[in-house]
């Protein structure tokens, strides 16, 4: 059995739904978890952010979505004929209903939010996950209408997590409970089509998992269902040595290591959730990154060590990154002075992704989005507090420490004259970080990867 995902770019319209049908034909008893359609999850988000203020341009949002599905639904079904033993008018009447049915949910959260005056994270999850509730049924009715024999599973009734609302964090062992339902289905030779991104907390109010999460659903279930491979389908042939978008030459890697893969979504490629990969690495279930223009390409391996022995594998920049620089009032720093600064990071729940230490200060890359007054005034309780904005930081990620005098002299030789701020090795999880100015970020990418990555 194997767990196949589909994100927003292959959920665009019924050219690529059709695709992905083609593709889902080719399995053995696949399950499928589907993203939103393009563009919705943002579309959702904003008109939940602006109904606290203008519930009338809120309304207008949702009914454009609603619009679109329609046409989507329209486009997908009219060129479908009843060959396949399916009713193609009841099945669009089916999806009619449905597209109805949430709408009416929609404009009821976005009211609910006009009244309250303003957005809990609460509501903006309800509105957020109704995104792959629609596409994740209009496109199970669509697959019955292509000749599958497609079952939707609505995720609420699997995905149990907390109520971390924004970014909540699953429950395995419900969640492997729950799967059972889907092996059963499964087992009855149905493909089970559930949407990803949300799920519900013990109180029956919707959550969702976070920015790109629809990925996190698919390696959760992959895992509970002791899968044989998760399988990310999106629209370039793998995961590339750098963001393909910024980086012209930029090619898919073979193979990575679970940790490589965590480490880029953890330092800034948008390709998959950084979670993703933990379901799959504890059970040793490989994860794949396809392509659907593409589908013979081998595309990306992600599992246990690769043996590898490269130079570097990738590499990833992040925007928007201040320093926070604190300085010990004594002329070395002692261990209450480190812990007080922890401390600090703890409190206010913020993850560094670079330190550096002199003899008596310490420097911490963080999101610029993460600063903000209280915390500096936390920070100035322990020390000297200097904080040095628009910055950013390229990482290479599965570096070797053998390699390291070699890939470092080879990143300052493509970027020679660039005012580098910090640089952080770390020779257990194999990354090199460099925090330079942001307007320096993407040539200095560029001219990295040229260097390091030309084949
Ligand atoms: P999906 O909708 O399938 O989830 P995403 O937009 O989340 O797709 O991810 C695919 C996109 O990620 C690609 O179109 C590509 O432009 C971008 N991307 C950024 N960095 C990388 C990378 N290192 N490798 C591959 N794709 C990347
Ligand atoms: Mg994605």
């Amino acid at each position: 059995m194997r767990v196949l995902k589909f994100g927003g770019t292959s959920m665009g319209d019924e050219h690529t739904w059709r695709r992905v049908l083609e593709i889902i034909k080719t399995y053995d008893r696949p399950i499928v978890i589907v993203s939103a359609t393009a563009r919705t999850t943002r579309q959702l988000v904003a008109a939940a952010e602006l109904a606290a203020v203008d519930f009338g341009r809120a309304s207008t949002m949702a009914i454009e979505i609603k619009e679109r599905h329609e046409l989507l639904i329209r486009n997908f079904l009219d060129r479908m004929n009843d060959r396949n033993g399916n009713n193609i008018n009841e099945l669009t009447e089916q999806c009619e209903r449905w597209i109805e049915d949430r709408t009416k949910t929609l404009l009821q959260l976005l009211n609910e939010i006009a009244e309250e005056g303003n957005l809990t994270s609460r509501l903006k999850d309800a509105v957020a996950g109704i995104g792959e509730q629609l596409s994740s049924r209009l496109f199970s009715y669509c697959g019955s209408a292509f000749g599958l024999q497609t079952s939707w599973v609505d995720a609420r009734s699997i995905i149990k997590t907390d109520s971390n609302f924004g970014n909540a964090n699953p429950d395995l062992s419900l969640i492997a409970k729950n799967s059972e339902e889907l092996s059963l289905l499964s087992a009855q030779g149905m493909i089970p089509v559930m949407g990803g991104y949300y799920g519900e907390d013990s109180k029956g109010e919707a959550t969702t998992l976070g920015f790109e999460g629809s990925d996190f659903s698919a390696s959760l279930l992959g895992s509970a269902l002791d899968a044989e491979a998760i399988e990310i389908w999106t629209d370039v042939s793998g995961i590339y040595t750098c963001d393909p978008r910024i980086v012209e030459d930029a090619f898919p890697i073979k193979k990575m290591s679970f940790r490589e893969a965590t480490e880029m979504a953890y330092f800034g490629a948008k390709v998959l959730h950084p979670s993703t990969m933990n379901p799959a690495e504890e059970k040793q279930i490989p994860i794949l990154v396809k392509n659907i223009f593409e589908p013979d390409h081998s595309g990306t391996i992600i599992r246990g060590e690769t043996g590898e022995n490269g130079k570097a594998k990738a590499m990833t920049f992040l925007k928007d990154v201040t320093i926070v620089t604190v300085t010990s009032p004594h002329t070395r720093m002692g261990y209450d002075f480190l812990s007080g600064v922890f401390k600090v990071l703890k409190d206010y729940h913020l993850s560094v992704n670079v330190v550096t230490t002199t003899e008596a200060s310490i420097s911490l890359a963080l999101s610029s989005g993460q600063i903000h007054a209280d915390m500096i005034d936390s920070m100035e309780e322990l020390g000297e507090v200097q904080t040095k904005d628009k910055q950013g930081i390229i990482s290479l990620i599965g570096c070797n420490f053998e390699t390291m005098e070699e890939v470092s002299g080879q990143i300052f030789a493509a970027i020679p004259k660039t005012p580098v701020t910090m640089i952080s090795y770390s020779s257990e999880k194999k990354n090199l970080n460099i925090v330079l100015p942001e307007n320096l970020l993407t040539s200095s990418v560029q001219a990295i990867h040229k260097k390091l990555f030309d084949r």
